[in-house]
């Protein structure tokens, strides 16, 4: 195997990273950090184990599979309690991520069976196409949603035959590290799956540049996948990007106005902003403006934030001191129109907070906050709408509330996103793709043709001249 490595940017850095739990800030684990020469040998590992698991036997694939769903779903639980501990994700929330990993585990079970090819007439003989694995995946998660993300890489990933290595981020690497154990005991081979935590720059980097890695999967900043996206291109490594975004949510004035208000909230609030997909811009056309703010005021003044744990909360902290102080640094000098509640002592609170925005350039409503903080704006017409709406360099998710079908489709069709959501604001659904446009990211995830981004079509031509 070629392990030499061009003009890699990783250097030794820490060798282990303190786990602090958000809601309390006290250290709750100390996780060792993989140096370049651990993920070397995790990547050997897993080049090593790619050939056995890329010959057995479909069925077999999908049982392992559905094995790991239900060693998932016997300690959701566990795992849940444990991102309320690390990631400061309120119970209900926690609950549903758990849930969430087992599914799409149990989803992509299904498809080692289904992975078939084609055959195409063609003259003096006959064509098929295999879809074959690539090899070694390696998939960078971001801290906000540690176990969802996860899972939609490696489920589809190892359903296409390849062997795999996660590498965590820094600040969350519990639910990754007990995921990697739970699918030992359900009886994948060494090697298929590894969970390698590391710091960005160097376990990370080490396995973008691996010659022996054929494909990353990274969610994360715009920033880093970028750089992701120009290391990788030097061995024309694939590679799927899910970046940032600053979605729309676009209330016109025929909508059913309580319930998009009342819908409002969470569609920016939820996970404490720190959400991809968090619709943080409210466009609302100007005849209903006041009212809307009128029945917005009390859903934001009334979201629950506190203790994470408590099954009532709907909003705990975020995720470190750093974050918070990025996300006031958007609120100062901005005009709050009104802000709910947070707790004071320890954590890393920010209140949900609504900005009344003055004009569209400004920072808070063109950057990614990723916070509790939505910025609202009227419009006049629908074009007015499309236009904002498409005012930004992301294109992750978007909403459009309308009583109108026509128009909600027109929208729907003109608006630069790759997720959108009429009358409502629906998360990744693992059973439709999920993906950006524009500075959004490259590729998609899920649904029902996933396995294509982990897989080469070969082309295998038969002479009927025997
Ligand atoms: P980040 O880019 O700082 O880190 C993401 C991951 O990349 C981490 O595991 C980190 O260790 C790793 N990394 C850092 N430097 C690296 C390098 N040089 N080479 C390889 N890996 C490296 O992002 P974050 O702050 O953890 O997450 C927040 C961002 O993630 C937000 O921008 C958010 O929008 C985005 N996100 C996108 C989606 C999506 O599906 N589109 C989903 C969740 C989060």
């Amino acid at each position: 195997m070629n392990t030499s490595h061009r003009g890699t940017a990783a250097t030794e850095r820490a060798t282990e990273q303190k786990v602090v739990d958000p809601t309390t800030e006290k250290v709750i684990a100390t996780v060792p950090l993989a140096s370049a020469a651990e993920t070397d040998a995790a990547v050997a590992r897993a080049a090593a184990a790619f050939p056995d698991w890329q010959e057995t036997p479909p069925a077999e694939r999908a049982r392992l599979l559905r094995a790991l769903a239900d060693r998932i779903d016997a300690h959701a639980e566990d795992l849940a309690q444990l991102e309320v501990r690390n990631a400061g994700h309120p119970i209900g929330q926690a609950r549903w991520e758990a849930g969430n990993a087992r599914d799409v585990f149990t989803y992509f079970a299904a498809a080692p069976e289904r992975a078939t090819g084609r055959q195409i007439p063609v003259p003096g003989g006959w064509s098929v196409t295999f879809a074959e694995p690539l090899g070694v995946v390696g998939v960078i998660v971001p801290w906000n949603f540690p176990m969802p993300v996860l899972s939609w890489g490696v489920a589809p990933a190892l359903a296409a035959g390849n062997t795999v290595i996660v590498k965590p981020a820094e600040l969350t690497p519990l639910t990754a590290l007990r995921i990697g154990g739970l699918a030992r005991e359900a009886g994948l081979p060494e090697g298929v799956l590894q969970i390698l935590p590391g710091a960005g720059p160097v376990a990370g980097d080490r396995l973008v540049r691996h010659p022996d890695v054929a494909k990353i999967v990274f969610t994360g900043s715009n920033r880093v996948g970028k750089g992701v996206m120009a290391a990788a291109a030097e061995d024309l490594t694939r590679v799927t990007l899910e970046l940032g975004g600053k979605s729309a949510n676009i209330v016109f004035e025929d909508a059913d106005l309580e319930k998009a208000a009342a819908a409002a909230p969470m569609a920016a609030f939820d996970n404490a902003g720190q959400d991809c997909c968090a619709r943080s811009r409210l466009l609302v056309q100007e005849d209903v403006y006041e009212r809307f703010l009128e029945l917005l005021r009390p859903a934001v003044e009334g979201i629950t934030v506190g203790d994470p744990r408590d099954p009532g909360t709907a909003m705990g902290p975020l995720i470190s001191a750093a974050q918070r102080d990025r996300v006031a640094a958007y609120t100062d000098g901005a005009t709050v129109a009104f802000q709910g509640s947070a707790p004071q002592g320890p954590g890393f609170w920010f209140p949900p907070t609504v900005l009344a925005t003055q004009d569209p350039a400004e920072p808070a409503f063109r950057e990614e906050i990723f916070g509790p903080v939505l910025s609202v704006l009227p419009f006049e017409t629908e074009a007015d709408a499309v236009r904002i709406a498409n005012d930004t360099e992301f294109g992750l998710a978007g909403s459009v509330w309308t009583r109108d079908i026509g128009r909600a489709l027109r929208v729907s069709r003109t608006v630069r996103a790759g997720n959108l959501s009429v009358n409502s604001h629906s998360a990744v659904r693992y059973w439709t793709p999920f993906g950006g446009m524009g500075q959004s990211g490259i590729g998609r995830e899920l649904g029902p043709d996933a396995l294509d981004a982990f897989t080469e079509t070969k082309t295998v031509f038969l002479s009927d001249d025997t």
